[in-house]
């Protein structure tokens, strides 16, 4: 494809056929194509790739873009293919004689964008063939993986300074969807940039809506009442933290008549990619995983990402929910979450053999997603201000907590109690113990520690167990009670709560919701803009199988040919000429070319 010297918008329309630039994406193409650099901060579907494929085919030469996830390359390589790019990957899934034919075709100039990974791109061999092509820009895709302190640290990405310093006058762009703000500062610097090349922006999904559960006895069995309530025939992750519990909850997922695949490190090669490729395949399908799954998936319609562990930073919980909803439609981030799972997290980190700087920093950032989970305030308010982006000029409306009504109840008295009985015990002690002498229980621990005696013992007796774990979270939540960082879980007093034990001060507590009762959680996450029935629904579903197949011919996931909003678009304008159809967002030159006739086809037969 040759549109260099084109101006960005006009590619934007005629290539990829969008109508316009998203904010600072404009600004970001601008400036790349200008010759200069940036490093962008913006979140998965925010739109990074093309802040270096437009620069890449609207400047002279090849861009190369340097990634570290095969599959990742493969997917945008397809995907730009389908646009008419010239694009193509160099890694190790290559065949000797397929390498060379990229290698030719890269010395010749035949190329608009080249994939390459990171321990490659530092090659002798590759470092020459750039010196003796003409380079376009460089790209460098998961930039944080630059940094030691983020939770995806590359070796191989600290050659890349190397590569700044051999071709100091190709613009360099750094994209990633996660650094927080010392993260940034380590990229920057490592790639010998300044402030003035940092755009963080985009954080925000307006679309995706967050809840925190409180994590019951049956985890499993809340997930399914979510899943059956909300998603029914949706795509899906579901997060958990170790191999056996994947296993256990797609079996159970199964055994409830949804279609649910395994996904973690313990299985081979094969099997994982099968389930990776049929998650982005084929409609509706689950995916159980631990956090090995994920970074790269592209799939736009994702409607839901649900968490029965915490994971381990708010960075990644971001980064995970973010799968959900790439298309912007509606969907559901939902978290299963109990104290002791932070409890538990501590202690990992505390036990990990990683040096005391990095511990702390993990220690850190598991607090601020503690924060997340505790807080009775807007949640996307509290994601927003831990990158750095606070203009959210109000609470969002779509979250759990902004739009559960506020219902609070005077618990002063109760709060006393609870601290009292947390300093009477000698602040040594879980939430569970200090709820058993509170309610004078009779249990082995509490006669061992002579508890029975102490002038709290039974002064609680009055409110359930729950009721008074409930308490005990929001007090921590209020910064009153401490949990120990050395994992046991002990609650400690905090300076804060002396006021409220001298009764100077009220504490109001929300009534935690009562258990679902089937009753659907959210009601603005009514799903996307498929028709439900009648004549518009059976064309979107003769739309969606000329793409299945189309897809199929080429092997191909169906996005790559048209995104769900495309088809959508198609149902609502119903084209009935290629002008028309080329109207359509998501339409562009090559794809109207390829595909109009046999999608105005389809419509047709509908119109006639
Ligand atoms: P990221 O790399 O940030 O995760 P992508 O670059 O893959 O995100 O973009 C996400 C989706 O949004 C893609 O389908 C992409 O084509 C689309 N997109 C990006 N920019 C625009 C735009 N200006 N207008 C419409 N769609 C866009
Ligand atoms: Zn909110």
């Amino acid at each position: 494809m040759d549109v260099t010297s084109a101006n960005p918008r006009h590619v934007l329309q005629t290539v990829f056929g969008y109508d316009s630039f998203r904010p600072h994406q404009g600004e970001i193409i601008d400036r790349v194509t200008d010759g200069r650099n940036a490093i962008v901060i913006m979140p998965t579907g925010g739109g990074k790739s093309l802040c270096y494929q437009i620069p890449a085919l609207v400047r002279p030469g090849v861009g190369i873009i340097v990634s570290p996830l095969i599959s990742l390359m493969q997917d945008q390589v397809d995907a730009l293919q389908q646009l008419g790019i010239r694009a193509a990957v160099l890694n190790s899934s290559l065949s000797a004689g397929e390498r060379r034919a990229v290698e030719a075709q890269f010395a010749h100039g035949e190329l608009d964008l080249c994939y390459v990974a990171p321990e490659r791109v530092m090659r002798s061999r590759f470092i020459e063939a750039m010196q003796q092509t003409r380079v376009a820009l460089i790209a460098i895709d998961e930039a944080h993986c630059i940094s030691q302190w983020g939770h995806d640290f590359r070796p191989e990405y600290l050659q890349l300074s190397q590569l700044r310093e051999t071709f100091p006058h190709v613009p360099t762009i750094g994209v990633t969807a996660t650094a927080d703000p010392p993260t940034q500062e380590v990229i920057l610097d490592r790639l010998h940039m300044t402030g003035d090349d940092l755009f963080v922006t985009g954080f925000d999904r307006p679309n995706i809506h967050y809840t925190v559960v409180p994590k019951k006895r049956n985890p499993k069995q809340q997930l399914l009442r979510f899943v059956k309530s909300e998603h029914r025939h949706d795509s899906g992750i579901v997060y958990c933290l170790s191999r056996k519990r994947v296993e256990s909850t797609a079996a159970f997922l199964e055994k409830h008549g949804f279609e649910a695949l395994p996904y973690h490190a313990g299985l081979s090669a094969a099997k994982r990619e099968e389930h990776q490729n049929r998650f982005l395949r084929e409609p509706g399908l689950i995916v159980v995983a631990t956090v090995a799954f994920g970074m790269g998936i592209d799939k736009p319609d994702v409607r839901f990402v649900a968490h029965l562990d915490v994971p381990k930073t708010l960075e990644a919980y971001y980064q995970e929910t973010g799968r959900a909803g790439r298309d912007g439609h509606p969907s559901n981030a939902w978290m299963a979450y109990r104290l002791s799972d932070i409890v538990r997290m501590r202690k990992m980190i505390q036990s990990s053999t990683e040096n005391e700087e990095y511990r702390w920093a993990q220690h850190h950032k598991l607090n601020a997603l503690f924060g997340y989970c505790e807080t009775t305030d807007c949640r996307r308010r509290v994601i927003l201000n831990y990158f750095g982006e606070n203009d959210l000029p109000k609470n969002c409306g779509n979250c759990d907590n902004c739009l559960r009504t506020v219902d609070t109840w005077g618990g002063t008295v109760a709060a006393q109690k609870v601290l009292s009985c947390i300093a009477r015990t000698g602040q040594r002690f879980g939430a569970s113990h200090v709820t058993d002498v509170l309610r004078g229980a009779d249990t082995e621990k509490v006669r061992k520690f002579g508890h029975q005696n102490v002038s709290t013992y039974g002064i609680g007796a009055d409110r359930s167990k729950r009721a008074w774990r409930s308490i005990i979270r929001q007090l921590v939540a209020k910064g009153m009670v401490q949990v120990d960082v050395t994992g046991y879980g002990s609650l400690k007093l905090d300076e804060s709560c002396r006021a409220v034990l001298r009764g100077n001060q009220e504490v109001e507590f929300r009534h935690e919701p009562e258990p679902a009762s089937g009753r659907s959680s959210s009601r603005t996450s009514k799903r996307s803009d498929v028709p439900e029935e009648g004549e518009e629904r059976e064309l979107f579903e003769a739309l969606r199988s000329c793409r299945t197949r189309l897809a199929k011919d080429q092997d191909v996931p169906p996005y790559v040919v048209f995104g769900d909003k495309t088809l959508l678009a198609m149902v609502e304008y119903r084209p009935s000429s290629s002008s028309e159809f080329r109207q359509l967002h998501g339409v562009g030159d090559v794809k109207l070319e390829r595909y109009g006739d046999a999608f105005l086809e389809v419509i047709r037969s509908f119109d006639s």
